[in-house]
């Protein structure tokens, strides 16, 4: 079958959840047993997101490959159950780099380099290329940033060049306000920003309505009139309990039928194996009922919750498989410094600490450990959660005084976590932290690693510059703090674990593999404990 694309656009304001959209589109159509990858388009000039801050931009997501990408990529995986390439994330900057190095080779010798057709071509010959690569019968395109915004106007407009030639779909994902004074849901902004579109050489096929509560008839109707889209092309999308629902959601309102109708492609049925099986993940998601359980996640980006997503959403997996009824409690680390633990720990059942950069807030994250493990709360440290609960130990139960990681000490006597001896050399910050996926091996049959994955060779995503520092492990070791993997050499400590009550972290990141599918081990063994507790 020849590729076809579907080509993800917003409007109005950023934050409407396109990556949901875009991922939800993947789904149905894999459930069609589509061969479908998504393609992101960041219209940013930095080279990817690793050097952005998660306070501004949300997770930084980590891949196989060692790609540091946007955070839609982790809905992708999520929803699609597969692990992408770097290959699906173009930016501005990496279009800008190469568009620059072709020209000083001499690749457009006697021309002047343009926007159009240069850099157009550029991006379309890109999206092809994965096409073949990759034998696909879709790709799902999301164009970052919202309709008008300059830095996205090139990525728009080869998409209109690329429906000249391809099967193209065009969605729009828009905002339909209900204002609160007269209590009506009002339709103005989303026909101006289909003009808008239209402006620039694209129809839209589908309209989706981001709305509180469903989408009056009569909206519909409106909008219909207005941008001459048939009624079942105006889809409604409304805030849900999770947003696994969506695909089931559009499904609901025909999307997928009139999708395939779009790229005559009618003859094909929805694989019901696939639907059904989705359908009893979500619904294990989004049921809350029986005893509720607490977790506190202290960390320092809390408020803004897109900072931690995937340890959200490998929280929601682990708890949708155990049938655990578990409310979060984002905990500002800062806060922890000011106020004793219990004020904010008392009521929770589980600590998690997990990843971040800095300085600002680590006393916190070290007092929480521990109040977690002298109060016998199940504990699961996340790379930094894991440096962490090293120092926590050192200082308090080895009598390492003022132990730290040269991170935020450089003179500490006790350096119990320092810098990669790889990275000593490392002048550059983009790209050159140990990233992506490391084996490591479990040493211990005896230990909450091998109970929760269950073989010795497991691999996990990572993202750090900093280690146990192994002048220290026997100390640690005599002392009940386990070593249980490392890597393959023995050289980098993977996973440590209290001896006594339930605490295990690691120096990887296992949320970024956490699937609905398939939740994280060390998360399931995790919420085991806190629902185990008395
Ligand atoms: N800042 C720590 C390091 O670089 C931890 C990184 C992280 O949590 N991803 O090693």
């Amino acid at each position: 079958m020849q590729t076809k694309f579907v080509v993800v656009l917003g409007s109005i304001m950023s934050g409407l959840g396109k990556g949901v959209v875009s991922s939800s589109i993947m789904k149905i159509l894999d459930m069609y047993d589509f061969k479908v990858l998504p393609i992101k388009f960041d219209g940013y000039l930095n080279y990817d997101c690793g050097t952005m801050n998660p306070y501004r931009h949300g997770e930084v997501f980590v891949l196989d490959d060692k790609g540091e990408v946007d955070m839609d990529f982790g809905t992708y995986e999520r929803f699609l159950n597969r692990s992408l390439t770097s290959s699906s994330s173009i930016t501005g900057g990496k279009l800008f780099g190469e568009i620059i190095e072709k020209e000083r080779k001499g690749e457009y010798l006697g021309e002047d380099v343009q926007v159009i057709p240069h850099l157009t071509n550029e991006i379309q010959q890109k999206v092809k290329n994965f096409a073949a690569k990759n034998k696909l019968d879709f790709v799902v395109i999301e164009v970052g940033g919202t309709v008008g915004d300059l830095e996205n106007g090139y990525f728009i407009e080869a998409m209109r060049q690329l429906s000249l030639k391809e099967q193209v779909v065009f969605i729009d994902v828009t905002y339909i306000p209900r204002l609160k004074t007269v209590g009506e849901q009002k339709t103005k902004p989303t026909q101006s920003a289909f003009r808008a579109l239209m402006a620039v050489g694209i129809n839209p096929d589908f309209l989706i309505c981001r709305t509180d509560g469903e989408m009056d008839e009569n909206i519909k109707r409106k909008l219909s009139m207005f941008t001459s889209l048939a009624e079942d092309r105006i889809i409604n999308d409304p805030d849900m309990d999770s947003p696994y629902q969506l695909p089931l959601y559009l499904i609901n309102q025909k999307f997928d039928r009139i999708l395939l109708h779009s790229f005559d492609a009618d003859n094909k049925r929805i694989n019901l194996n696939k639907l059904k099986r989705w359908n009893e993940n979500v619904d294990n998601i989004i049921r809350k009922d029986g005893k509720k359980f607490t977790v506190a996640v202290v960390g320092k980006y809390v408020e803004l919750k897109d900072s931690y997503v995937s340890v959200k959403e490998a929280l929601m997996h682990a708890a949708g498989r155990l049938s655990v009824n578990l409310d979060v409690k984002w905990i500002e680390s800062e806060l922890l410094e000011r106020n004793s633990p219990e004020e904010s720990l008392k009521d929770v059942d589980g600590v998690i600490v997990p990843g971040g950069f800095g300085k600002r807030g680590i006393e916190g994250m070290i007092s929480a450990i521990k109040y977690a493990r002298e109060n016998k709360l199940p504990y699961l440290g996340l790379c930094l959660g894991m440096q962490l609960m090293t120092v926590e130990f050192a200082r308090n139960a080895c009598n390492m005084k003022g132990a730290n990681s040269t991170e935020f000490n450089a003179d500490t006597k006790y350096n119990v976590i320092d810098i990669l001896p790889s990275q000593l050399s490392v002048t550059q910050k983009g790209g050159t932290m140990r990233l992506g996926s490391w084996e490591m091996v479990i040493s211990d049959k005896n230990s909450i690693a091998f109970a929760s994955y269950g073989k010795k060779s497991v691999s996990e995503r990572h993202r750090h510059r900093y280690e146990l520092n192994n002048k220290f492990r026997s100390i640690l070791n005599k002392n009940g703090l386990k070593i249980t993997a490392t890597t393959r050499d023995g050289k980098l400590v993977e996973i440590i674990e209290w001896k006594d009550g339930f605490g295990v972290a690691t120096q990887a990141h296992p949320e970024l593999k956490s699937r609905i599918e398939q939740p994280a081990p060390l998360f399931l063994s995790f919420l085991k404990a806190v629902k185990s507790r008395k």
